[in-house]
């Protein structure tokens, strides 16, 4: 049981297609996995 070992993992929205879904913070860019746009935020 060690938190360190957990994918760093956070929700984001798309502001476009208001779809949710989780990526790894330290991707760059964060795209929208179902309209392709980067207007994402976290939340
Ligand atoms: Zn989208």
């Amino acid at each position: 049981m060690s938190f360190e070992m957990e994918p760093n993992r956070v929700y984001y929205i798309c502001r476009i297609c208001s779809y949710v879904f989780q990526e790894d913070p330290y991707k760059m860019p964060i795209r929208c996995p179902q309209c392709d746009s980067e207007e994402v935020e976290r939340t």
